[in-house]
């Protein structure tokens, strides 16, 4: 009732690509000048979920001419060790970024590991330094995914300034930090959790909506205002058959590809449900997942610019 039938799909992978064109110019130039941004990436343990990340992050660094170093490690590595790589990643010029990819084991003090990573190389934008940039507007390495979810919304044109903003999550890595990027662009923002009352009511408010709570399909059509835009980040693997004809209005593909792969990613969104209601929204797949790895190479770069500039202006003196 009173919702868009024709709601805008938001392309993750066309944006991605824009991104990425342009940064292949800013690559070129550091090239001439004889910088090559590089990347380290460590991984600890055998997270099927990480292993994919960590790969394909890596693969696109090769692919856009970065150099770039995987670092696997056993599940047993313990924080001492994992400082004492994070030490040596700090120290080598040639490593401008370093990613460690997140969940780490619990036995390791995941804090203190990231607390350990130089701030100036710090391409995941998680170090509290980094997030208290964020929260001051000065600027900093800031997280991959909320960046990306801003490219999202201002290359599509979608106001900012003015709109009511709803964030679900309050993650330091997603919910946090998106937040407040939005605040900055002058949205009214309120954030929301498990402990939030009457959500949807809340949600329903928002000009612009974002899911950040790794629930499958949890938002549905009574979330939504008629004619917002709903930003997807929940990526969430359903495994039955049950799960599938719960979350699909016509669940004949999704089951196919159950059958097929095993699995089915789903986002936080109901995905009939965002199609009626909304005027614009990202897709699960192929939303805001492809800007995640496109912002990590941006920070990337970007780290490596700046580290030759401070660099240039010591040594100037
Ligand atoms: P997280 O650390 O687990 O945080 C989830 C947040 O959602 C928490 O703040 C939690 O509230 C809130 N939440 C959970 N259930 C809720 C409910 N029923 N009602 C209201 N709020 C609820 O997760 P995250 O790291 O932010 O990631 C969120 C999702 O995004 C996951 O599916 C993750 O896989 C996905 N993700 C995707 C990308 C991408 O590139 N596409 C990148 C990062 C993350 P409390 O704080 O009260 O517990």
């Amino acid at each position: 009732m009173g919702g868009s039938l024709a709601a805008r799909l938001l392309d993750g992978n066309k944006i991605r690509d824009q991104i990425k064109a342009e940064l292949a110019g800013r690559i070129r130039e550091l090239k001439a000048a004889g910088v090559t941004p590089g990347l380290a990436a460590v991984l600890v343990g055998e997270n099927p979920a990480s292993q994919i990340y960590v790969r394909s992050k890596v693969r696109t660094c090769e692919s856009m001419g970065l150099y770039s170093e995987k670092i696997e490690l056993p599940k047993e590595t313990v924080s001492e060790q994992l400082l004492g790589l994070v030490d040596e990643l700090n120290r080598r010029d040639e490593i401008d970024g370093i990613l460690v990819q997140l969940p780490l084991p619990p036995h390791v003090d995941t804090k203190r590991v990231l607390e350990a990573i130089d701030p100036a190389k710090d391409v995941d934008g998680l170090h509290p330094l980094n997030l208290g940039k964020l929260v001051s507007g000065r600027p900093g390495l800031a997280p991959c995914t909320p960046l990306g979810i801003i490219e999202i919304l201002q290359r599509s044109g979608i106001p900012i300034e003015g709109a009511r903003a709803v964030v679900i999550g309050r993650s330091d890595m997603v919910g946090k930090p998106v937040a407040m990027m939005l605040l900055h662009r002058h949205a009214t923002v309120t954030i929301c959790h498990s402990k939030t009352r009457d959500l949807a009511a809340v949600a329903r408010e928002a000009d612009i909506l974002i899911a950040a709570m790794g629930r499958a399909a949890f938002v549905s059509g009574e979330f939504i205002k008629p004619g917002a835009t709903v930003i997807d980040v929940g990526t969430n693997r359903l495994s039955t058959p049950e799960e599938i004809r719960r979350v699909f209005h016509d669940p004949r593909g999704p089951l196919a590809q159950l059958e097929a792969k095993g699995s089915v990613l789903v986002g936080d969104v109901e995905p009939g449900a965002v199609r009626e209601k909304a005027g614009a929204f990202t897709p699960v797949p192929g939303g805001v997942g492809p800007l995640t790895i496109a912002m990590l190479m941006s920070n990337t770069v970007e780290a490596a610019r700046m580290r030759r500039k401070q660099w240039r202006v010591t040594s100037d003196k």
